[in-house]
């Protein structure tokens, strides 16, 4: 595979494997191999100036044999329709793995959000949300945040769809904020997910969180609750990243100073406190034994793939690791702890927040940390079996699971 191939090549291309592996039938396989549904408006926006501008937008729901469409709402100048079905897609898988009964979904306008004012940012959010009013729906497709999207964007919508439907409608959309139907825990669910899972991980290999030392690179919602995670529990985090570059302290940083400084300065790499500034491509390969890339994608490529030192991948970000690193790593004996599996807490909260739109009950943060941590562990050990039994990487393994379990509902629905 060239790195030339566009997202949705690359799922096919996993999915072609996984469907190998499960002997699907030619007629069986036709079935995944495209979106169920693909949904194009042109929205029309009044803007401050008095001018009316259309901004195209889009829905992409891929399989829904388990449950509602799942999936989040991006608002990018570049949100492209071969993108946003690859990340429908492994959202179907995501959500399969994590065992929850939902299916998978992507949405997007393409709008620069920072050109926006917060009215006309209002005014985009009720114009999509309106305009895709009879495709989602509490039991119909359940949009949540992505890119550029926020708790606010979610009001918004789960507003205009209550009124454009004239209902009460708590559980159409999550990410929501806590006064408005939102879930505790959301906000850290990404993170503590993944802390599960490499948690686990560690002490299953026998090793000790104070003797591992951790980078990071991406500092926002993921990377940074996660640093203070693996800094609480012990770990040892020597490096974080953010778009303005890193630092690297063998010793180990205070990720709570580090976000203090960042508020400050506006970056991680502020002040270095006896260690040194790094770029984010030496972040990659500094001498760590846990690598957490929690940015952007393609970041780990055939390019750096050989020079990574870590024994351990975790991906926070989604698809971080392009094909080609995928099978160097393998090659080099790197664990790489796929995203559909390692990043799905915040889908799994996700669907947290929908059971207690449904039911109208509000949980508590023990009661979401607990069914979380069971959810990802339970996950995790199903991976891991698949990978041992067919001695195949975890990515595949993940997508084994998610597409067999997909292929088990359909089959048991008469889809296939
Ligand atoms: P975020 O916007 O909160 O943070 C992104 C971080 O990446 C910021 O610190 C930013 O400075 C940094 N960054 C941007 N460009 C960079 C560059 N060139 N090099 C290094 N760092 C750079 O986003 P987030 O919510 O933390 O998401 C991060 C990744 O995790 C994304 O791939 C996202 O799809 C994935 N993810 C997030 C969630 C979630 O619930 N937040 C769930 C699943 C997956």
């Amino acid at each position: 595979m060239t790195p030339q191939h566009t997202p949705y090549e690359r799922f096919r291309a996993n999915l072609a494997t996984a469907m190998d592996l499960l002997d699907l039938a030619p007629a069986e396989r036709k079935s995944l191999e495209e979106p169920k549904n693909i949904h194009r408006k042109a929205i029309d926006v009044a803007m401050d100036d008095g001018t009316k501008r259309t901004f195209d937008a889009f829905r992409v729901q891929y399989n829904d044999a388990r449950g509602p469409y799942k999936g989040g709402i991006r608002f990018h100048p570049l949100a492209d329709e071969d993108e946003v079905k690859a990340l429908a897609a492994l959202m179907a898988i995501k959500t399969a793995v994590a065992g929850i009964p939902m299916g998978g979904a992507k949405g997007g306008v393409q709008c620069n959000p920072k050109e926006l004012s917060r009215k006309e940012l209002e005014a985009v959010s009720r114009a999509y949300i309106r305009a895709f009013a009879d495709h989602v729906g509490e039991d119909i497709d359940v949009p949540a945040p992505d890119v550029n999207t926020t708790p606010q964007v979610m009001a918004w919508m789960r507003d205009e769809y209550e009124k454009a439907k004239r209902t009460y409608a708590p559980a159409m959309i999550t990410g929501k904020p806590m006064a408005y139907g939102g879930s505790v825990g959301r906000d850290t669910a990404t993170a503590r997910g993944g802390f599960f899972i490499l948690d686990e991980y560690v002490r299953s290999q026998g090793l000790k969180p104070e003797k591992l030392r951790v980078a990071i690179q991406g500092f926002g919602n993921a990377g940074a609750t996660m640093a203070a995670f693996l800094h609480e529990a012990g770990y040892t985090v020597a490096a974080v990243s953010d778009s303005k570059g890193g630092i690297f302290r063998e010793r180990g940083i205070d990720p709570k100073r580090v976000a203090e400084i960042k508020a400050q300065t506006g970056s991680v790499a502020g002040e270095t406190d006896g260690g040194r500034a790094v770029t984010n491509e030496e972040l990659l390969e500094l001498p760590c034994d846990i690598l957490i890339p929690a940015a952007l994608d393609n970041v780990i490529n055939g390019g750096n793939a050989g020079n990574i030192r870590a024994r351990t991948v975790l991906e926070l970000a989604n698809g971080p690791t392009t094909p080609e690193a995928d099978a160097v790593l393998e090659g080099k004996g790197v664990t790489v702890i796929p995203d559909v599996l390692a990043n799905a807490g915040g889908v799994t909260v996700s669907y947290f927040e929908w059971c207690q739109g449904r039911s109208g009950e509000q949980w508590t943060a023990d009661e979401v940390d607990t069914k979380l941590r069971r959810t990802m562990l339970e996950s995790f050990r199903a991976v891991r079996e698949e990978a041992a039994k067919r001695k195949i990487s975890h990515r595949m393994a993940a997508f084994v699971v998610g597409v067999g379990r997909i292929v088990e509902t359909m089959k048991a629905r008469g889809w296939m």
